[in-house]
């Protein structure tokens, strides 16, 4: 046997890489400038101590230098419009604090019950919609997690489990094994879906324990990534998904629209063909939610048809994703097409 170094007694002993990926973020907005070679921007604040800017260093890496335009830049960079509170943006758009009966669950679409798992992410993206939302507050405790399998146990018509968040990846395995034993006991559960950043934002986080874990339950499961831009999907991203797709997850991809970091078709289809060649098939893209804070990066509606109609004239259909936006009473997310009304 190998002697343990004294590193590995220390409080890190148990601290996997992802792990500590999960901690080396850059959290500072001067710094996250200085890093690109970018000078201070009056623009740029620190605000908001409920969402402070979080990323990694990984993707950070993944932004190109001196350029303040940067997709992935945007995505992170908390500006100053933000403070910008205008009529219909609000804190709560998916009214999902009144669906969220039981702490933990969300229970909108028929068959389908979300968990939500954590409130931690890897990375604060500004664009999103439960970044006001007080998951601190409602976490769960086991005996509350018990009532929300109990739900599910007495609903016959649910028969898939999504763990969501937060980022549901950002919890230790052996939480998301506890997590997915459980939903393997309820016997009208087929399928067991995660949605998560990590995979994009710390690749790391695919370790061969997570893969075994999601091929070994009964559940037939599968994984939505959130990816916005090609850019994000570099190498690293590729070879996590690998072991992934060999053991049989269907990978799909989430998208949020996003002016002055998507909203073109060139970088749609782009993003589009580089999931594929990465394994992921395109799902949703989602149109912004209401959210205060985010306005800035609202796309007008007429623009959207206009991006949807190029992106089908240039991509085969499999290519192409659902453009929806999500209302708060609605039965399913809801397609977006010319002549829909919202
Ligand atoms: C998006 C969402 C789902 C999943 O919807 P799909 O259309 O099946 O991808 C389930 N529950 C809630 C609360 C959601 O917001
Ligand atoms: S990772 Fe997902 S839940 Fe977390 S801030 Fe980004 S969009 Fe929101």
């Amino acid at each position: 046997m190998i002697a343990r170094s004294p590193d590995a007694q220390g409080k890190n002993a148990h601290r996997e890489p992802w792990q500590m990926a999960l901690q080396d973020v850059v959290s500072d907005s001067d710094e996250l400038l200085a890093l690109l070679g970018l000078a201070p921007a009056a623009l740029a604040i620190d605000g908001d101590p409920a969402f402070p800017l979080r990323v990694p260093r990984a993707f950070v890496a993944r932004m190109r230098r001196h350029d303040p335009d940067d997709p992935l830049l945007k995505q992170v960079l908390p500006l100053t419009a933000e403070r910008t509170l205008l009529p219909g943006f609000s804190h709560d758009p998916l009214a999902e604090l009144a669906a969220n009966k039981l702490p933990g669950l969300l229970h909108k679409y028929h068959g389908r019950a979300l968990l939500i798992v954590t409130g931690h992410c890897g990375i604060h993206c500004r664009y999103c919609f439960r970044r006001h939302f007080p998951y601190a507050a409602r976490q769960p405790s086991r005996q509350q997690w018990s009532q929300v399998f109990d739900h599910i146990r007495r609903d016959d018509s649910i028969s898939e489990v999504i763990l969501s968040g937060g980022d549901p990846l950002a919890v230790p395995d052996r939480q998301l094994q506890w997590l997915i034993d459980q939903i393997e006991a309820i016997p009208q559960v087929s399928r067991l879906r995660i949605h998560s950043r990590l995979p994009v934002v710390i690749p790391q986080r695919i370790t061969a324990a997570l893969v075994a874990m999601l091929a070994d339950t009964r559940l037939q499961a599968s994984m939505v990534i959130h990816a916005n831009h090609a850019q994000e999907l570099d190498e690293d991203v590729a070879a996590a998904l690998q072991p992934l797709r060999r053991a049989g997850i269907v990978l799909l991809n989430q998208t949020v629209l996003l002016a002055g970091v998507n909203d073109q078709a060139e970088t749609l289809s782009a993003l589009s063909e580089r999931l594929f060649a990465i394994g992921v098939l395109p799902y949703y893209l989602h149109l912004l939610d209401q959210v205060a804070g985010a306005a800035h990066f609202e796309v007008s509606e007429p623009l959207v048809h206009g991006l949807r109609a190029a992106l089908l004239e240039r991509l085969p259909g499999y290519l192409v994703p659902r453009f929806v936006r999500e209302l708060p009473h609605a039965r399913s997310k809801v397609p977006v097409f010319p002549g829909a009304s919202p």
